[in-house]
């Protein structure tokens, strides 16, 4: 084992809109996942407290019918479930792989429900006079039951965003491998080149020494945040360890891909990261890559990121190593790929 390993505790840390102008959460649109989910997350709550309102207003003319509503109040002869934000949203987007879910069409169906209700509960009200109570009772209880299925959505939602490692808000390790074996296999399939790139702070345990802990968490939290804002779209971040952090390549070969990484180097070179007592702490990064091989396992292509990475330390940080197949090399260029790790 190197000395720069991940040590065992760091391991444990480890259709667009409608006429109303209703508009589709771009992350939804575009499949990203977390801001997707935190897209739906908005919307399950923008629901609540729609219905909520509108349920007041239901029952407002059904008990005042002659009293003209408060001056924001929408005039509500539209009681359609799609006339409302949350039908709207779920018509435009039933088809996405995250809504396109059995709880969230029984969500859409109770909705269509309570909407149904309320519009004969009104329409009853304006022709006789009346209201009937077994329709009152049933527009209840569908409110009722809409209520609970969003809030057991929205815990739901929550659970499955336990992915995210909560002080860096990058990807953390329990879904890591998962990913990484999907992706490999992809690559097998297609053929096309995927990388794994360990990006490690250089020196930070001195950074933790001088200025504290929380600084440290500070820096970590500001460097997550530009390696995820300097990938591509479809590069994905993971905290692989306490102060190291793992990213999955798709769609590049060596070239491309010492490209990216030579870039987020140099944009964590020159972001200084500023402290709560406003310290300007200097940050640079290590960072080795290896290509994904059908040959290899995940397992044994992270090793290989991980020789990569070594050298690069090695080499006097703050730089990009690429693992490269020393059976594609000269005897002689072997030295300088295949670094001895025993110090
Ligand atoms: P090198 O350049 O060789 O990578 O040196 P380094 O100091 O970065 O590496 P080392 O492995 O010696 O130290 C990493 C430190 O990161 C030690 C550990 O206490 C600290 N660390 C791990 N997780 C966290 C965390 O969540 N927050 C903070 N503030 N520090 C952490
Ligand atoms: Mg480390
Ligand atoms: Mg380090």
């Amino acid at each position: 084992m190197n000395d720069r390993s991940p040590s065992a505790d760091d391991k444990t840390s480890a259709a667009n809109s409608r006429t109303s102008g209703h508009k589709m959460p771009e992350s939804v649109a575009d499949g990203g996942m977390a801001d997707a989910e935190r897209d739906i997350l908005a919307e399950l709550d923008k629901a609540l407290g729609e219905h909520l309102a509108l349920l007041l207003r239901w029952n407002r003319k059904l008990l005042l019918p002659d009293s003209p509503p408060p001056s924001n109040g929408d005039d509500i002869e539209h009681d359609h479930d799609h006339d409302c934000d949350f039908g709207a949203w779920y018509t435009i987007n039933r088809h996405n792989r995250l809504i396109d879910q059995p709880a969230m069409h029984a969500l859409a169906a109770t909705h269509h429900q309570l909407h149904e209700s309320a519009k004969r509960l009104l329409e009853g009200r304006e022709l006789d006079g009346n209201v009937d109570s077994a329709e009152f009772d049933m527009m209840a209880l569908r409110a009722e039951s809409f209520f609970a299925q969003v809030r057991r959505l929205e815990r739901a939602f929550r659970t499955a965003r336990s992915d995210v490692d909560p002080l860096t808000g990058t990807y953390n390790r329990q879904t890591m491998l998962g990913d990484l074996n999907a992706e490999r296999e992809r690559t097998i399939r297609t053929g096309i080149p995927t990388a794994i790139a360990l990006v490690d702070l250089d020196h930070f345990k001195a950074i933790n020494d001088t200025h504290g802990h929380q600084a440290g968490d500070v820096v970590l939290q500001s460097v997550a945040g530009i390696l995820q804002s300097h990938v591509r779209p479809f590069d994905k971040v993971y905290r692989y360890g306490g102060e190291e952090f793992l990213i999955c390549l798709p769609n590049a070969d060596m070239t491309q891909c010492a490209r990216v990484l030579e870039r987020l180097r140099r944009v964590v070179e020159a972001s200084p990261v500023v402290t709560s007592d406003a310290l300007h702490l200097p940050v640079t990064a290590s960072i080795g890559a290896a290509p994904m091989t059908k040959g290899r396992t995940v397992e044994q292509i992270i090793e290989k990121a991980d020789q990569a990475l070594y050298a690069a330390k090695e080499g006097g940080r703050n730089r990009v190593r690429v693992w490269r197949n020393p059976e594609d090399k000269k005897p002689a260029e072997k030295q300088k790929t295949e670094p001895n790790r025993q110090k």
